[in-house]
């Protein structure tokens, strides 16, 4: 399920270049407006009897439309913060491109960080990787997870992956996307099955290069495709 408590966002860095705020989509989705949502509170609303809309034991993922650590939602993250330590009985998953911004509006009970959250920061080249991830390590947060999408080139996450849970890893999407490569992603699982992270390729992008060839994969096909591949390490625990 996912949960988007406020709308719009805006480039944070290379991978954000074909996000849908700046393509086809950009004046649907509001880009640069950054507005609360009518679903800001969704997961405490509770019915006539009391009881929650949503029912515990789920996985909700939130901001994968939008970034959770934006500026304009310090005010707002507060008190998502609060909803999220009410509802300890849903895995909280969190998508961030802005990781070096977590600290801001932390809640004071905070401390080595809440059991329902998850964070994933996305890292798209080596040089956000080795900016992004020492902070990422660095940060009180129980349960963590890399992405590395979109992908547009090799990364060594080798030593940023200790105290890493998961990785994931997608191409591009869209019509002027850049190519990702199977080697490069081959070369990412190798390194999560060496340091014992769970991995999932979870989709080619809309150009896959493989064996020097460059594929233009249908968007309906792109996660199909990745897994016919058999190259996903899984613990048997389901992430999203
Ligand atoms: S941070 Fe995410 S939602 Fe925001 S512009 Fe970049 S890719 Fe799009």
């Amino acid at each position: 399920m996912n949960w988007e408590p406020w709308t719009g966002c805006y480039k944070a860095s290379d991978g954000c270049t074909n996000c849908y705020f700046y393509g086809p989509h950009a004046k649907r989705y509001g880009q640069n407006m950054i507005e609360k949502t009518d679903k800001f509170d969704w997961p405490v609303r509770k019915n006539t009897k009391g009881e929650y809309h949503i029912k515990g034991n789920k996985i909700l993922a939130t901001c994968f439309a939008t970034d959770f650590f934006l500026p304009e939602a310090d005010e707002w993250r507060k008190e998502v913060w609060t909803m999220i330590k009410e509802r300890r009985d849903i895995d909280f998953l969190i998508l961030t491109k802005r990781i070096d911004r977590f600290l801001v509006s932390l809640p004071t009970d905070w401390g080595e960080g809440y059991d329902n959250v998850n964070i994933g920061c996305t890292v798209e080249n080596q040089e956000l990787a080795d900016y992004r991830l020492p902070l990422f390590l660095s940060y009180p947060i129980k349960r963590r997870f890399i992405a590395c999408a979109p992908l547009l080139e090799a990364i060594d996450l080798t030593p940023h992956l200790h105290g890493v849970d998961h990785v994931t890893v997608g191409g591009e999407t869209g019509r002027d996307v850049r190519v990702c490569d199977c080697d490069w992603v081959l070369q990412l699982r190798e390194q999560c099955a060496k340091a014992n992270v769970t991995f999932w390729f979870k989709n080619t992008g809309s150009l896959f290069k493989r064996d020097g060839v460059v594929e233009k994969i249908n968007p309906f096909k792109q996660t199909s495709v990745a897994k016919e591949l058999g190259i996903d390490i899984s613990d048997g625990k389901r992430l999203f």
